[in-house]
C-alpha cells in the first residue's frame, strides 16, 4: 500500500467532520464554483468572499456575465487584481452561452479549454461541480504531497506536478472526488501550511505522513529559486482640483489593460524635474501637498513608486477629471494607483 492510497478515508473523515464554511459550498453550481476557482487564483480566501458575493449578486448567471459591459465587470474586480481573470471570465461566459448553448460544459477537456482555465481549475470544476475523478494540484496540494511522501523533487518542474496529478488520479475516491479535492485544499490551507511549521498534532494523516516520520516536513516542499522581477521606477502624481483629481485611460493593451491610472512617469524624480513634468502638461501646482513611496509586485516585474500629491490652480491638462466617486464608478483604478489614497507622508523618497 502506498502512502497516498492511504490518504482518501482518514482525508474524508476529517472533512466531513468540520470544514470552512464558504460561500461557494454552501450552494454548489458549475457556475458558482468556476467563478470562486478564478477568484481564488493568487487570492487569499478572506479577500475572495466579499468578492465572490458582490459578484453573484451582480451577475448571477453565465448569460448575465456574457452580456456586462466591461466597465461594470472591472468594477466588480477592482481591488482584486490580476484583471485578465475578470476578462477571461467574460470571454468564457460568452463561448458557453454561444458555442454550449448556455449549458456549462461538462467533460474536463471542455472545461480546460475555456479561456483562463487551467489543469487545476479544470479538474476542481470537473471534480467538485460534476463529480469526474480529476485530480486538482496547485501549490497547495504539492506541498502537502510533498509532505506526506517525503519528496524532495522540485515542485516547480512541470514533470513533479505531472507524477503527482497520476498519483492522486489513481486514488482519489470516485464516489467522492469534489470532497476529497476540497479536503486536500482545506488540509494545505488550515493544517499542512506553507512558510511555516505545519501543525502535524492536528492532522489526520500524522500516522502514515513520511515527512512528519522522518522530520523532514518544515523543509518541504523543494523550490528551485524563480528569476527575480524586474524593477521599475515611477513618479506618480495625485493631482487634486478641490474635489476632483487627474486621471487617464491606459489603453488597450499592455499591463493593467483597460484601466485607469494616475498620471506617471518612469523614473523617480526629483522636485525639480516634478516641476517641469508638470508644466509639460500644462498644469499648474498651488500647494504641493505631501510625497509617499509605495511599490507594487506584479508577477514578472515590481514598480517601486514615489507619490506627489498636490494641489492645482485648475483641472487643466490632457486628463479626465474625476471625483473619488466617480472614480469608482466609472474608472476601474487598479491597485497599484488606488492605494496612494492611503499613503502616509513620508520624508526620504
Ligand atoms: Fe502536513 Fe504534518 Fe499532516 Fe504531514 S502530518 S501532512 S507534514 S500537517
Amino acid at each position: 500500500m502506498t502512502t497516498l492510497s492511504k490518504l482518501p478515508a482518514p482525508l474524508l473523515a476529517w472533512y466531513g467532520a468540520g470544514h470552512r464554511s464558504l460561500p461557494w459550498r454552501q450552494e454548489v453550481s458549475p457556475y458558482r464554483t468556476w467563478v470562486s476557482e478564478i477568484m481564488l487564483q493568487q487570492t487569499r480566501v478572506a479577500a475572495v468572499i466579499p468578492y465572490f458575493e458582490r459578484f453573484m449578486a451582480a451577475l448571477p448567471t453565465v448569460e448575465a456575465l456574457a452580456a456586462v459591459d466591461e466597465p461594470t465587470l472591472l468594477s466588480l474586480w477592482q481591488g482584486l487584481g490580476y484583471y485578465n481573470r475578470a476578462r477571461n471570465l467574460r470571454l468564457a461566459a460568452k463561448k458557453i452561452v454561444g458555442f454550449h448553448g448556455g449549458q456549462f460544459p461538462h467533460t474536463y477537456e471542455e472545461i480546460r479549454m475555456l479561456p483562463g482555465v487551467g489543469d487545476y481549475t479544470a479538474g476542481a470544476i470537473a471534480s467538485i461541480a460534476f463529480s469526474l475523478p480529476t485530480p486538482a494540484v496547485d501549490g497547495n496540494v504539492l506541498r502537502v504531497v510533498a509532505r506526506l511522501t517525503d519528496c524532495h523533487d522540485n515542485v516547480l518542474a512541470p514533470a513533479t506536478r505531472r507524477r503527482v496529478t497520476e498519483e492522486l488520479a489513481a486514488v482519489i475516491p470516485h464516489d467522492h472526488p469534489g470532497d476529497f479535492n476540497q479536503a486536500l485544499m482545506e488540509l494545505g490551507a488550515t493544517v499542512c501550511l506553507p512558510n511555516t511549521e505545519p501543525k502535524c498534532a492536528e492532522c489526520p494523516c500524522r500516522g502514515f505522513c513520511q515527512g512528519f516520520a522522518h522530520g523532514t516536513a518544515a523543509s518541504l516542499p523543494v523550490r528551485e529559486k524563480k528569476e527575480g522581477r524586474r524593477k521599475e521606477e515611477k513618479t506618480v502624481f495625485i493631482l487634486r482640483s478641490g474635489e476632483y483629481e487627474a486621471v487617464r485611460y491606459r489603453g488597450e493593451e499592455g499591463l493593467l489593460a483597460s484601466l485607469w491610472e494616475y498620471p506617471n512617469v518612469a523614473g523617480t524624480l526629483t522636485e525639480s524635474e516634478a516641476a517641469a513634468q508638470l508644466t509639460a502638461w500644462n498644469v499648474t501646482p498651488h500647494k504641493w501637498v505631501k510625497k509617499a513611496k509605495s511599490k507594487h509586485i506584479f508577477t514578472h516585474i515590481q514598480w517601486i513608486m514615489k507619490g506627489v500629491y498636490l494641489e492645482v490652480s485648475e483641472a487643466a491638462g490632457d486628463f479626465h477629471w474625476f471625483t473619488a466617486e466617480e472614480i469608482n464608478t466609472q474608472a476601474a483604478l487598479p491597485t497599484a494607483f488606488r492605494q496612494f489614497w492611503d499613503l502616509e507622508e513620508t520624508q526620504h523618497v
